[in-house]
Order: C-alpha cells, then structure tokens, then sequence
C-alpha cells in the first residue's frame, strides 16, 4: 500500500489490489476515512498509517456500495459507516452482498482474513448536501451512472475531489448492472467544474491525479461514452482486463436486433 499526503489534512492510501483508493481528511481533531484498501495487511496498518499523521478517525464514509469500497470497518471497527442515501438504498436492498463479494474475492486469491465484513450502522447521508467535519464540511455531490448509486466528495479547503469510481486513469468508464451511460455522463458534466477548481482529484481506482491530467480524463470518458458501443478504447486503457469490462459496456448500449 502507498500513502500521499496532498495536503495537511489529506492523506491517500493506495491498495494493491485494484489500486483502490483509500482518503483519510481531517479537520479540527477529528478525521474521517473515505473508501477503504482491499488487502488485510493494508486494512490492518491502516489506523498506524492515520495515527502517525495525526489523523483520529471517527467515522467512515464509502463512494459508493461496491465491495471493494466498504472495508473501513476492517480497520476502524469502532467507527460508524455514513453513505448517500442512494447507497444506503442499494445496500438494504442486497443485504450481505458486499460481504458475499469479499468472501470470494477472498476464495479466488487465496486471502485470509481476520474477520468477516460486518457493516454495522450505515448513516444515509442527503446527497446534494454537506457533511460536517471539525471546523470544516465536506460537501457531497451525487455521483451515480457506473452503479445505481454514489456520492463524490469535495474537501474544499483542500481543493481536493473524492470521485468514486470516475476518472480513472487505470479503468474505463464501467457500466455495471446498475448503472447508466446517461446518468454516467451527467455525472461527469456534474463533476467537471470541481474538477477545474481542484488541486488534485482522488480517483476509485489508480494514481491520485492533477487537476488538469483528471480534466483530461473526463474529455476522454466523456467522448468514450457518447460513442458507445461504437467507442474506441482510450489510449492508455486497453488491457486485456480494460477490453473485458469495455465489451460489457457494449452489450449495455447495444440495442436488441428487430424481430419479426
Ligand atoms: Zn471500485
């Protein structure tokens, strides 16, 4: 796992498997942990990682309700999970699902694990709206079209976005069941002026990026979505595993032949 410090009061660790972001922000004593890293050894430095940047966390935070996102509670047992209230929607709707997925990611890797994952109390947050840390506030945006649901996070004392799964420079654009090309490009229309005011954009997935670097990434996504499923895959995205996930997007923005 890598740790950057983008600011005083932001830290961003990144896991080894699917280089998944984790943000740690802080403000006036206290500290929230947005998204999580997969591996156990990752989850379990994590709270010395926060510690010795002086960083208490107190609460938990997830973009959205994949899997991969919603590990906080493996580090931070004690702390409370707060969610959109879309995402709050999805979870009680596929109860055990995240922890279904972890247990065989878990089988496929051959990963052991401490504990289960458990998610306790899930706060559903109203999203537009804010959420209050210390002195500061974050401010919430909807952030939905890869899934159902999803929430981005602007530190605005830091110039600092948290996206969720947008804006990779590691993943295409991904359609899953839920999700949406329409509601995905809305997003990104949505994101894109944070975007040019940002310092840096935290992406779900990959390298913390630039402003400017994040701002081309979404000129790409953007053109790549609106021309699906005819779209070229962007030039750095073109992996084996990046040509799998483009080939679903396909069949979601393929229209079923006329019968009859
Ligand atoms: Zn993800």
């Amino acid at each position: 796992m890598r740790a950057v410090g983008l600011h005083e009061d932001v830290v961003v660790a990144t896991s080894r498997a699917y280089q998944t972001t984790c943000t740690l922000v802080r403000s006036g004593g206290e500290a929230f942990c947005i998204d999580s890293p997969v591996l156990p050894d990752e989850l379990e430095i994590l709270p010395a990682v926060a510690d010795q940047a002086g960083f208490t966390v107190v609460g938990l935070l997830a973009t959205h309700a994949d899997w991969d996102h919603l590990l906080g509670r493996l580090a931070f047992p004690a702390a409370s999970l707060g969610v959109a209230e879309t995402t709050a929607a999805r979870l009680a709707a596929e109860p055990g699902a995240a922890a279904r997925e972890l247990r065989e990611f878990d089988d496929e890797h051959y990963v052991d694990r401490p504990s289960p994952l458990a998610l306790g109390q899930v706060q559903a947050l109203p999203v537009p709206g804010h959420c209050e840390i210390g002195d500061e506030e974050l401010a919430l945006h909807p952030a939905d079209g890869h899934t159902a649901d999803g929430m981005a996070a602007w530190i605005g004392w830091a110039n600092v976005l948290v996206c969720g799964d947008y804006l990779s420079p590691v993943e295409i654009p991904m359609l899953s069941p839920g999700g949406s090309r329409d509601a995905y490009i809305a997003t990104l229309r949505r994101l894109e002026p944070l975007v040019d005011a940002a310092a840096y954009v935290v992406p779900g997935h990959g390298d913390v990026l630039e402003g400017a670097r994040a701002a081309a990434i979404l000129r790409e996504d953007l053109n790549y979505l609106a021309k699906l499923p005819d779209a070229e895959l962007p030039m750095a995205r073109r992996s084996p595993a990046q040509r799998a996930i483009h080939a679903e997007n396909v069949k979601r923005t393929s229209h079923p032949p006329r019968t009859g």
